[in-house]
């Protein structure tokens, strides 16, 4: 059983089923979610017994630190899972922020055309322990440097919404004061668009940002680059996301990779202007990050630009997003499921940092 997968509620009533006081499960909250330790061993406050108890029923952390990659502003963190599954999360630090970008699912089943994620299948869902638990290790390795995690975004391998429950629980844990204690508006989830799961993330009171996965100014477009725009038509997802600004309050975010003669023309632009007027929408622009096997390509800098231009000019905010990491496979869409030749590889080139403790 893996100890971050437990919301203080269920924490309470284990501790309370074996007999320990109620008030042991806010201690352990205590240690991991505030004074961010990650070894039973250093949870010093708590008698030895109850420590031993823990360690024989609980994995914390469940996952281990297999290496970690960097370039310019951006480390890649790749993650052995306690069934041997790889996953990896990404941390990007600019000046005001640092932000953990994770995965949801090892894996993907939507399989756009132009992301690695899905390239190899979907394998299984994260626990909300397993998700929770990127942020922690990674804090636990920012905390070296004297830094703190500022900003989650969901955009990493997977697609959050067909994890639904797992995904919920982990960001009320992120944002609940005895758990990580990040405020929601610092912390985003980008979808394709399942439509049933924005309609229900929308009734969770929880007032996370939305990011749509848009990438095309209409239905036909969009049916050639994502599998699931055939499943989710175009207009009735406006209105799920819509309905979630109504809901929530927060702005909502598209995101559009732009493909050199696919979506990049200034006709495209204009489309997709008069798709976003009135929204409550930004715009981010995307420039393709090229992936294996991929016979798509970026579109030239004055393009980007032209089409920034034009939505600028047209009354939606629009950012064009610089690419990081991509040296390191660690730009958008480019996290891939590792197979198992690199499970193994993944045991020899062992730990940077030695988190992990407990084999599981
Ligand atoms: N499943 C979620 C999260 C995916 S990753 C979603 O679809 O939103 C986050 C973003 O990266 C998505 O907008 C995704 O479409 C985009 N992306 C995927 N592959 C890409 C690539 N090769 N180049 C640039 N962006 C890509």
């Amino acid at each position: 059983m893996e100890l971050c997968s437990q919301n203080l509620e269920e924490l309470s009533l284990w501790m309370e089923q074996q007999g320990e006081k109620k008030f042991r499960a806010k201690q352990v909250f205590q240690a991991i979610y505030h004074n961010r330790i990650s070894d039973f061993s250093l949870m010093t406050s708590l008698p030895l017994s109850f420590r031993e108890k823990l360690q024989k029923s609980f994995l914390f952390p469940s996952m281990q630190l297999v290496k970690i990659q960097e370039e310019d502003e951006t480390k890649k963190f790749l993650w052995k899972l306690c069934d041997g599954y790889l996953v990896e999360s990404v941390l990007i630090q600019s000046e005001e922020r640092r932000t953990v970008c994770v995965s949801s699912q090892v894996g993907c089943k939507v399989s756009c055309a132009f992301c690695a994620s899905g390239k190899k299948g979907w394998k299984r869902n994260l626990s909300s322990g397993e998700i929770l638990e990127q942020v922690l290790l990674i804090q636990k390795f920012l905390s070296t440097e004297n830094e703190s995690v500022s900003q989650i975004v969901f955009m990493g391998m997977g697609e959050p919404l067909e994890n639904y429950d797992n995904v919920v629980k982990a960001i009320r844990m992120m944002i609940s004061p005895e758990g990580f204690g990040l405020s929601a508006r610092r912390i985003s989830l980008s979808t394709v668009g399942v439509i049933e799961g924005i309609h229900r993330l929308g009734q969770e009171n929880l007032k996370i940002n939305l990011v749509l996965s848009l990438h095309a100014p209409n239905q036909e477009i969009r049916q050639k680059l994502i599998p699931y725009a055939y499943k989710y038509l175009l207009p009735d997802l406006l209105e799920a996301m819509d309905q979630y600004f109504q809901n929530t309050g927060r702005d909502l975010t598209y995101e559009y990779v732009l493909f050199e003669g696919v979506n990049d023309s200034e006709k495209d632009a204009y489309q997709l202007s008069r798709l976003l007027q009135k929204k409550h929408a930004c715009l981010n622009l995307i420039p393709y990050n090229p992936i294996e096997g991929g016979s798509w390509r970026r579109p030239k800098n004055e393009i980007i630009e032209r089409f920034q231009q034009i939505m600028i000019e047209e009354g939606i905010p629009t950012t064009w997003r610089y690419t990081k990491g991509k040296d390191i496979s660690a730009a958008c869409g480019q996290l891939a499921l590792q197979d198992l030749a690199s499970r193994d590889l993944a045991s020899r080139d062992l730990a940077l940092q030695d988190i992990e403790k407990k084999p599981c």
